[in-house]
C-alpha cells in the first residue's frame, strides 16, 4: 500500500511515524475523483514541542558532523529521490491533482536543490584576511542557527520542502517541516528517504497539521528561523509574528504574474507560452502567468491565437496518460474560481472562453476548464485577486510605458515576463520592472538552484530569497574571528582603542 493510500497519515519524528496527541485530523482528497483518500493527523502543541525537542537534541551531533559526511548523505539522498521518482510523482499527483509529467518536473527542480546542497563544503567557505593588523588575522566562519522550521503550500508538495530542507540541513541545522495538510504524504516519503540516506534520526522531522502547529512553531523559543511559502495574508502573518518572537523569517507569498507582449513579438510563440504558463498545473503555480498585458496591435491576434489553442488542452486526471491539465486542489477552490468567472462580464471585462462549460458536467473531481478573460482592468476582481486557477486575463494597453506602469503598480512582484524580438526593449524592461524574477521570452523564469528564488513587494516578506546562495546565508550566522598569536615578549598594556595601522 502506498503512503497516499494509508488511512491515517502521521507525523515523522525522531526517525519514525508518530501518531498525534491532538485527536484532531483533516481529510485528504484525491482532486481527480473528488473522493477522500485518507485522513491526516493534525499536530497539537505537544506534538510540535516533541518534534522541536528531538530536533534540538539532534543538533549538537549534526552540527559537529563533517562537511564531507553531510555532503555524502545528501548525495545518497539525491540518488534515492531519483530512484523513487515515479513513486513520489504518483503521490504528488494523487493528492495535489497535477499531471504526472508536471509532478516529475517538480521533482527534477527539487533535485537541483539537493545537488546544490551537495556542494556544501565549498558553499560554507568563509573569507580570510592575513595581516589585518601587525600579526593579526581576521576570518569569517558561517555557523548553523539550530532548529529551523519550514511551512509549505499545497502546490509543490516535494519541491518547496526541498528548497528549504536541503540547504538548512547541509548548513548543519536540524529541521521541522510542516507541510500543507492538503498534500501531507510526499514529505513523509522524503523524510524516510533521508533516513535511508544516512541522515541521523531527529535531524529532519515532519509535523502535519494546521494553524495550531504553525502558531506553536512561531512561538517556540527553540525555533530559530522560519521559512514559509504560501499565500500573502499568511506570509505577512508569519513574518510579523515570527520576527516579533525574535526569529529570522523568510515568507514568500502570492503572486499575480504579468506577461508583457510587445507589438513586435512572435504572436504564435507568445500564445504557446501563455497557454503553457497560464494553464499548466491548472494555474496553481506561484510563477504561473495570470495576466497578459497586450500592447497595441498585438492584442487582437494574440487573444485569437490563445482562444484557438484552448480547446486542444487535454483535461483529465493527473495519473491518466495524455492528461495535460488536471483538476484544482479542492472543491472550494474550484467553486471560488468559478465564482470569479461568474462576475467577469458584469464587472465590464469579457469572458472570451468560459471554462465552466467544459468543467463539472462530465467529471467527478474538482475540474474546471481553461478560461480566457479579455478587456480586464485594475479594480475588477478578476484582475485584482490572485485567482490561482486556469484563467488567463488579458489587459490591453496602448504603450510599453502604460503596460510597465500597470505591472509596477500591482501589489505583487513575484515573476514577470516580456515577449519581444527587440533586445533593447527587453533590456529596458529588465531595468525598469519591479519584480523579483524576470523572463525574457521565458514565461516561467524560476531561477536555477545556484541563484535564489523570491519576489518583491507583497510576494516576499523578509530580506533573503529562498535557496541558492541566499538560502545558505539565511540558514547560517556569520562569525568574524580576529586572531593574534603574539610573542609573549612583546606583550604590553594599551588602553587605547585597537588600531590597524
Ligand atoms: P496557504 O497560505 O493557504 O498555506 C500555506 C501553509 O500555511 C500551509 O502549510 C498551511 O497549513 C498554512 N496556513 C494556512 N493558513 C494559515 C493560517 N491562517 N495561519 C497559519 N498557517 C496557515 O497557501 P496554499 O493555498 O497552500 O498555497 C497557495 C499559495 O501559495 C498561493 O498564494 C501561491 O501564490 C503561494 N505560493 C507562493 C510561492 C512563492 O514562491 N512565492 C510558491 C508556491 C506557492
Amino acid at each position: 500500500m502506498s503512503i497516499a493510500q494509508a488511512l491515517l497519515i502521521n507525523h515523522w519524528i525522531a526517525g519514525e511515524a508518530v501518531e498525534s496527541a491532538s485527536g484532531r485530523s483533516g481529510p485528504v482528497w484525491n482532486p481527480a475523483t473528488g473522493q477522500q483518500i485518507a485522513e491526516v493527523n493534525f499536530a497539537a502543541v505537544e506534538d510540535v514541542d516533541h518534534a522541536v525537542t528531538v530536533a534540538k537534541a539532534a543538533f549538537p551531533a549534526w552540527r559537529a558532523t563533517s562537511l564531507s559526511r553531510r555532503s555524502e548523505i545528501l548525495f545518497k539522498f539525491r540518488g534515492l529521490i531519483d530512484q523513487n521518482r515515479e513513486r513520489l510523482a504518483e503521490i504528488i499527483s494523487t493528492e495535489n491533482g497535477k499531471t504526472l509529467a508536471d509532478a516529475r518536473g517538480e521533482l527534477a527542480r527539487g533535485l537541483e536543490n539537493v545537488e546544490f546542497a551537495c556542494g556544501i563544503p565549498s558553499l560554507l567557505k568563509g573569507g580570510y584576511s592575513e595581516q589585518s593588523s601587525t600579526g593579526v588575522d581576521v576570518y569569517q566562519i558561517r555557523q548553523p542557527l539550530g532548529v529551523v522550521a519550514g511551512i509549505t503550500p499545497f502546490n509543490f508538495p516535494a519541491m518547496v520542502p526541498l528548497w528549504m530542507l536541503t540547504n538548512a540541513l547541509a548548513c548543519g541545522n536540524t529541521f521541522v517541516l510542516k507541510p500543507s495538510e492538503k498534500v501531507p504524504s510526499a514529505s513523509l516519503l522524503l523524510a524516510d528517504l533521508a533516513q535511508q540516506a544516512g541522515l541521523p534520526n531527529g535531524v529532519l522531522n515532519v509535523v502535519q497539521g494546521d494553524r495550531i502547529a504553525v502558531d506553536r512553531l512561531l512561538a517556540h523559543p527553540d525555533v530559530k528561523a522560519i521559512s514559509f511559502v504560501g499565500s500573502t495574508p499568511v506570509a505577512r502573518y508569519i513574518y510579523e509574528t515570527g520576527t516579533r518572537n525574535g526569529k529570522r523569517v523568510q515568507a514568500l507569498g502570492g503572486a499575480k504574474n504579468h506577461m508583457l507582449v510587445l507589438p513586435d513579438a512572435d504572436v504564435e510563440a507568445a500564445a504557446d507560452a501563455a497557454i503553457s504558463a497560464g494553464y499548466g498545473a491548472a494555474g496553481q503555480r506561484c510563477m504561473a502567468i495570470s495576466v497578459i498585458v497586450a500592447v497595441g496591435a498585438v492584442a487582437d491576434p494574440l487573444v485569437e491565437a490563445i482562444r484557438k489553442r484552448i480547446p486542444k488542452i487535454k483535461i483529465g486526471p493527473g495519473l491518466e496518460a495524455g492528461s495535460e491539465m488536471g483538476p484544482l486542489v479542492t472543491r472550494e477552490q474550484r467553486d471560488r474560481v468559478a465564482g470569479i468567472l461568474g462576475g467577469v462580464n458584469s464587472e465590464g471585462a469579457t469572458l472570451a472562453v468560459d471554462g465552466r462549460d467544459e468543467a463539472a458536467a462530465s467529471r467527478e473531481g474538482f475540474f474546471l476548464g481553461a478560461s480566457l478573460v479579455d478587456n480586464a482592468a485594475p479594480g475588477m476582481r478578476c484582475y485584482d485577486e490572485e485567482i490561482f486557477g486556469p484563467v488567463l486575463t488579458v489587459v490591453r494597453t496602448r504603450t510599453y510605458a502604460e503596460g510597465l506602469k500597470l505591472i509596477n503598480e500591482n501589489p505583487y512582484g513575484n515573476g514577470t515576463a516580456i515577449f519581444t524580438q527587440n533586445g533593447g526593449a527587453a533590456r529596458q524592461f529588465q531595468f525598469d520592472v519591479e519584480a523579483g524574477m524576470v523572463g525574457i521570452n521565458v514565461p516561467i523564469p524560476v531561477p536555477v538552484s545556484y541563484y535564489s528564488f523570491g519576489g518583491w513587494k507583497s510576494s516576499l516578506f523578509g530580506d533573503l530569497h529562498m535557496y541558492g546562495p541566499e538560502g545558505i546565508q539565511f540558514y547560517t550566522r556569520s562569525k568574524i574571528v580576529t586572531s593574534r598569536w603574539p610573542d609573549p615578549g612583546t606583550s604590553k598594556v594599551d588602553l587605547g582603542f585597537p588600531q590597524v595601522r
